[in-house]
């Protein structure tokens, strides 16, 4: 692989920021990842964000069957030249924003759940954990990395400040694994934080399950929204249907003392608040 600041001169290119381009320089490192990831010569794989291929390469080596989707048009030339070059015309380079590609379509295309890889574009990883959570009936696992301060409120646990909406989503439907730091000198540029790769894979019984997932989504949020409200005032802000009145009544037949922080709360808490919400709007 040649070095990223080489081949982008050589294309007459620059990394944009826009669109969050840290590209891996270390050949070895993106091979390690791609092997924290075990991939298999059977796995489908979709890689987010593919950049110069740094991760590209080391997949297609692994598997017959990998998506690569990058938004960067000026990028998608260079990305299949290189592949080209190194024998891995099988890879399927897709010019696509990942945000409105439909995960169920690929899957089913590929004929099995996805291996979800990538170095995310820091810009919209949220966004990206939100749609794999959404539409995770596709997904087998995944390995990602984030911006480290990211990762580590993804996998926090509730009681700190890092427990948040994402980590309760997460913490619902999946088991978390942070398998990898990597330093900031690790990319070019070099970002200001470091990042680390987590693997995600999504349980295949949820226990216990909410009954209605887009209103716990509706719940979390409105409960962080104003994360240091009590529960009682952040609720009957952020659902106007529930209002004081009902926010007071539903978190008192959940059993959960109105006075208390979104923080504090457990994932199973947030799934008997949400069960006890419907309920409640139901009439
Ligand atoms: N995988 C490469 C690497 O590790 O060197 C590049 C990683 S870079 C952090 C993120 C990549 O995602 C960039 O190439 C950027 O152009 C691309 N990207 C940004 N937004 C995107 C989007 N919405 N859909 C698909 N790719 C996107």
């Amino acid at each position: 692989m040649t070095a990223p600041h080489t081949l982008l001169k050589a294309w007459n290119l620059r990394a944009r920021k826009e669109l969050g381009q840290n590209f891996l320089t270390e050949p070895t490192l993106a091979e390690k990842i791609v092997d924290l990831a075990g991939i298999g010569p059977d796995d489908a794989v979709l890689e987010i964000g593919a950049g110069l291929g740094a991760m590209t390469l080391a997949a297609g080596r692994r598997t017959q069957r990998l998506v690569a989707v990058e938004k960067d048009t000026q990028l998608v030339p260079l990305l299949r030249a290189e592949l080209l070059a190194q024998g891995l015309s099988q890879v399927q380079v897709r010019q696509q924003d990942i945000l409105k590609l439909d995960l169920g379509l690929l899957s089913a295309e590929m004929g099995q759940p996805l291996t979800v890889i990538g170095n995310l574009p820091y810009n919209i990883s949220s966004q990206v954990v939100v749609k794999l959570v959404t539409e995770r009936a596709a997904v087998r696992r995944a390995a990602l990395m984030f911006q480290k301060e990211l990762a580590e409120r993804l996998i926090a646990g509730p009681g700190g400040k890092d427990y948040g909406r994402l980590s309760v989503l997460l913490g619902y439907c999946a088991d978390l694994k942070m398998l990898r730091e990597i330093r900031a000198d690790m990319f070019f540029p070099k970002p200001k934080v470091g990042s680390a790769v987590l693997e995600i894979v999504f349980k295949p019984v949820i226990e216990p399950r909410v009954g209605d997932e887009a209103l716990m989504v509706r719940v979390v949020q409105a409960a962080f929204g104003q994360r240091r409200k009590t529960l009682r005032n952040a609720l009957a802000g952020g659902m106007p249907q529930l209002g004081g009145q009902g926010a007071l009544a539903v978190l008192t037949q959940a059993g959960i003392d109105p006075m208390r922080r979104a923080e504090t709360l457990s994932v199973n808490e947030f799934v008997r608040l949400t069960d006890t919400v419907e309920k409640y709007l139901r009439g």
